[in-house]
């Protein structure tokens, strides 16, 4: 068993997470840059240690300081939240060699997906659709590539196998363009990711981005928790994210479920993770696994009414995943919209400062995942994301309608944020029609902000 787990994070996952260890009867311990000594979790924590200045670089992100954090309170588990090292495999290698659970996928598993090519492989192995492509490094044969783009058809996206956080890209329309684009791509990718090799797939004009849920124990089993809708993006970044996504049948649900499971179990995952798709015309695409806990993960538990952070602690511990296919069943809709300090009117410049009065919605079907309080000054050093609000309802509509509800309740002053701009969304009608692509929200900007 797991008496004790460092949260190797800040910010509303930090908190998610000590409320879960909380319930369980866990003792927690915070650790924090100098700047985020009045976090919310820190000051709930069993205990806390400072691990370094307000740059994340020589705090969240500062490995030795972490694992020092973990002796000095004999720590046994160390959970890193989303963002920051929780998808470094050599993070999760060195929690594990200093004698600490980590509270996520073995490190071999989160290198395996974080090379691209490497995931594509092994998804297609485990027969996971993936989108038409080279499925493997582009090599320097200009005519074996420009053979290989007019295979799979025009447009074409050149893609870093090393890539992420939505560098390392490029779109090919045309033959003329094709060599220099993979030129220019290899030695971006090569400076930024340390790795020049690239790969090359179909260009989808206008997919959704609809995820699927998994939990695994990495003894055998595995299943899903269904999927969420994404596609409300600004800059590669979601911005609302719902689940179910709006027109998947329970037919095609259980059949692309079912081929994460066969995939998590082929890979031996441990833990939680997400598939991630494009979907167009009907099809699902896969571009990538995240092997963490996501942001989004709160619709997923609002349908579902598991508790995702709990059933990554218990896969932690060894224990077997005691949940059955058969008993997850998804029962109405949830909505989720990221409160951002910034400000959409004026570029979405980010906003910190001291939040001097605040009014939280509640209610029926009202959750808000949030380290805020009155007081607390927002720092200008990390993610402008300063809460997330979920919303339920027995269907779609109700979820929206309850959401633009809660948002209207919420004063949040002293700083700007994006609430406007989000029932803004929830009284869009694409939005509210449902089914939008991922262009579709950068589309409306100019008319909502
Ligand atoms: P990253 O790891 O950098 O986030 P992803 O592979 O997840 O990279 O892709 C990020 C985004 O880039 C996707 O959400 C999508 O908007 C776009 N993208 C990636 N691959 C394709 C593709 N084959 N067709 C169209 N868009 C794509």
């Amino acid at each position: 068993m797991i008496e004790k787990i460092l949260i190797a994070n800040r910010g509303e996952v930090a908190l998610r997470v000590l409320r879960a260890c909380k319930e369980m009867g866990i003792k927690t311990v915070a650790v924090h840059s100098t700047a985020d000594a009045h976090l919310k979790h820190v000051l709930l924590a069993d205990e806390s240690v400072c691990i370094g200045p307000p740059s994340s670089a020589d705090s969240y992100l500062n490995v030795p300081a972490i694992i020092a954090a973990a002796e000095i309170t004999d720590a046994e588990a160390i959970h890193p939240g989303y963002g920051f090292l929780s998808e470094n495999a050599d993070f999760a290698e060195r929690v594990e060699e200093s004698g600490f659970a980590f509270i996520g996928p073995k490190a071999e598993t989160i290198r395996m997906m974080g090379d691209k090519v490497s995931a594509i492989r092994a998804m297609k192995a485990a027969g996971v659709p993936t989108v038409p492509g080279s499925g493997g490094p582009l090599g320097t044969d200009d005519a074996e590539n420009h053979r290989l783009a007019k295979e799979i058809g025009y447009p074409i996206i050149i893609k870093a196998s090393g890539g992420g956080g939505g560098r390392g890209m490029r779109v090919v329309h045309t033959e003329a363009n094709l060599i220099k684009s993979i030129q220019l791509t290899k030695s971006e990718a090569g400076s930024f990711f340390g790795n020049p090799e690239v790969y090359m797939e179909k260009f989808l004009e206008n997919p959704r981005h609809v995820e699927v849920q998994m939990l695994a124990d990495g003894q055998g089993n595995a299943v899903h928790l269904g999927e969420r809708d994404c596609s409300m993006q600004r800059r590669h970044q979601k911005v609302v994210e719902e689940a179910p996504a709006p027109g998947i049948t329970g037919a095609q649900r259980a059949e692309i479920g079912a081929a994460c499971v066969k995939a998590c179990i082929d890979i031996n995952y441990r833990g939680a993770g997400t598939f991630e798709f494009l979907y167009e015309n009907g099809c699902f695409y896969f571009i990538e696994m995240n092997t963490r806990l996501q942001v989004e993960h709160c619709v997923t538990e609002m349908v579902t009414g598991i508790d995702l952070v709990k059933e990554q602690i218990k896969v932690a511990m060894g224990i077997p995943l005691t949940l059955k296919q058969e008993q997850i069943k998804i029962t109405g809709h949830a909505i989720e919209c990221r409160v951002n300090a910034e400000n959409p009117a004026k570029n979405f410049m980010p906003s910190p400062g001291v939040i001097e009065r605040l009014h939280l919605p509640g209610g029926l079907g009202v959750r808000w995942d949030s380290h805020i309080y009155t007081g607390y000054a927002v720092p200008p050093h990390y993610d402008s994301m300063i809460g997330k609000l979920i919303c339920f309802g027995n269907d779609r509509t109700s979820a929206i309608r309850r959401m633009d509800c809660a948002l209207k309740e919420i004063v949040i002053q002293g700083i700007d944020t994006n609430i406007h701009l989000q029932r803004e969304i929830m009284n869009d009608g694409g939005f509210c029609e449902g089914e939008r692509n991922i262009h579709y929200l950068e589309e409306r900007l100019e008319h909502l902000v």
